[in-house]
């Protein structure tokens, strides 16, 4: 039976909850331990699919087609356990399916009401489908004190009752701030904290504490004191290079130790990190270095791509490579000779997913640029439909070229899609239709042409499986000119309809994907897109 890590966070946000729990799945998973990592956020949306990137950083997708937060894939890319709908929660959808519940009868005579109703449905989801997993981790979202995530807290301080201590842990990350005018470490915001917990009968058995330098042993005996934890339990949480140096920081600070003391399972040996030592080598040790523009609109608020962001890193290790991103707002381009000086000494360009019409003029530039200077180009999602209509417009000379997605127009190279395939399944949807989770959402497969670039990037595989989000496609009706122009279009839907692929064969490295590759790459298993397109960088900066 699975035992349960309730994992919450205290004193301020953005402490990197999500990265200790990616963390300690791989540590789990390093001693051989089957793991399994949950999320529940406590904000009102039934799931981030309609928040903007602004507000919510990237939506993170699964291959089961939910919309999630961006921590899931973080829990992937640490542990290489594929992220499921099951495995995000968030108030909204908790509460809807409550409601929903209530409205079929299924109450019938009873109060609806926050305990038992909704804890019990938190309690339900929490431990859903985990029976073949020797440990699930649980991060809730939110910092402790918010009113919002009270029922989570209430939840799990029940569940954890029930289960018994054998089978349930609380681990809490705090702060401890260096204040330089007293030249001290303080410990009194982590004693809040868990007294705030502590009020809600919670305590926690483990304390992970983010801190920009050592804890003295004083200090940690002290937090160790006033909140009811074995000095060992204080775990400093020390700020490391990179993130993926971050389970092997905690394993040194005994943070596996402890939580399989906790269980009463022997914590003999070590666990095989042989995996993270040599990703932490090659971020440390690169033999060169590539610079990647990523033309893109949300280029000041890095969170949006966040898995773009990693899978270039990957792609990086797969060549030992420093891969260093120029990220760039594309409506410079708008402006004469922009990109010119921008993107000329780039050893590579990639216009990634997006929405709306704004700096979609300047990714097109971008893609022209790429075409025609031949810089290995990566177009993902909205970046392949940027690549199409610049074809259109500039090799075929169809100057209405565009997206629907724009508003109405004469030449729609690319339109909305408004009916497809899932296996056998027509999915339907319209123009005013609801705009949450409605997309093309998830896995879905895709035919690679023999003989293309692509195929033998993927190692010759004849069909794979990616991850989509998007509700515009390439319109089909206009494949046979622009092949006939030189882009071949080298992966599809098996149905023939859906243009998954397309690429350059006389260009060194251009190719535009309709799905989300970034989503599966992982530091010990870089998506060989990335490790494809790092490696045309690398060709063009004349490193090999
Ligand atoms: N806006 C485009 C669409 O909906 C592309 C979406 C994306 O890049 N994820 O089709």
């Amino acid at each position: 039976m699975a035992r349960f890590v309730f994992i919450t966070g205290g004193v301020v946000s953005s402490l990197g909850k999500g990265i200790a729990s990616a963390s300690l799945g791989a540590l789990l998973q390093a001693r051989g331990y089957k793991v399994r990592l949950r999320k529940l956020d406590p904000y009102l949306n039934v799931d981030p699919g309609t928040m903007s990137p602004y507000q919510h950083g990237e939506v993170y997708v699964t291959d089961d087609g939910a919309e999630t937060d961006l921590d899931l894939g973080h829990y992937e890319r640490f542990t290489g356990v594929a992220a499921a709908k099951l495995d995000n929660w968030t108030t909204g959808r908790i509460y809807s399916d409550v409601i929903a519940a209530e409205r079929r009868g299924d109450y019938l005579g009873g109060t609806v009401q926050v305990i038992p109703h909704i804890t019990d449905k938190i309690k339900e989801v929490i431990q859903a489908e985990t029976d073949n997993y020797d440990f699930v981790l649980v991060e809730i979202g939110g910092t402790v004190g918010d009113i919002e995530s009270l029922p989570f807290l209430e939840a799990i301080r029940q569940l954890a009752n029930e289960l018994g201590p054998q089978r349930g842990l609380f681990m809490h990350l705090t702060l401890v701030p260096y204040i330089p005018s007293a030249g001290e470490l303080k410990t009194k915001p982590t004693q809040h904290s868990v007294k705030e917990l502590l009020g809600l009968g919670i305590q926690p058995q483990i304390l992970l504490c983010r801190c920009d330098r050592p804890i003295p042993e004083n200090e940690r005996r002290k937090i160790a004191l006033f909140c009811n934890v074995r000095p060992e339990s204080v775990i400093p949480a020390l700020d490391a290079s990179s993130i993926y140096e971050v389970p092997l920081k905690y394993h040194e600070e005994g943070l596996d130790q402890e939580v399989l003391r906790h269980f009463g399972l022997s914590a003999y040996g070590e666990p095989n990190m042989a995996r993270w030592e040599r990703i932490v080598h090659a971020f440390k040790q690169p033999e060169g270095e590539v610079t990647i523009a990523v033309v893109g609109k949300y280029t000041n608020l890095l969170d949006a791509y966040k898995s773009l962001a990693e899978a270039l890193a990957h792609g990086g290790i797969a060549h030992n490579v420093k891969v260093n991103l120029d990220w760039v707002d594309s409506q410079i381009f708008e402006n004469d000779g922009e990109a010119v000086a921008r993107l000329e000494k780039v050893n590579g360009i990639l216009v990634p997913g997006g929405f709306g019409e704004r700096g979609a003029e300047g990714k097109i530039e971008a893609v022209r640029f790429a075409r025609e200077r031949k810089i290995p180009f990566f177009g993902i999602c909205f970046g392949m439909q940027m690549a199409v209509i610049e074809a259109a417009r500039n090799l075929l000379d169809i100057k209405g070229a565009s997206s629907t997605e724009f508003g109405p127009c004469s030449e729609p190279v690319v339109g909305l899609l408004t009916e497809w395939l899932r296996g056998n399944e027509v999915e339907r949807r319209n123009l005013s239709g609801d705009l949450g989770g409605t997309m093309r959402l998830g896995a879905y497969p895709a035919k690679l042409a023999e003989g293309s670039l692509v195929r033998a990037v993927y190692d010759d595989k004849g069909t794979i499986e990616e991850r989509h989000r998007h509700r515009y496609e390439v319109n089909v009706a206009y494949k046979d000119r622009l092949e006939d122009a030189g882009l071949r279009f080298s992966g599809m839907s098996p149905d023939g309809v859906l243009p998954e692929i397309v690429e350059y064969p006389d260009h060194p490295w251009f190719i535009g994907v309709q799905y989300h590759p970034e989503l599966k790459s992982k530091p010990f298993q870089p998506h060989p897109l990335f490790a494809g397109f790092v490696g045309a960088a690398v060709k063009q900066a004349r490193l090999v």
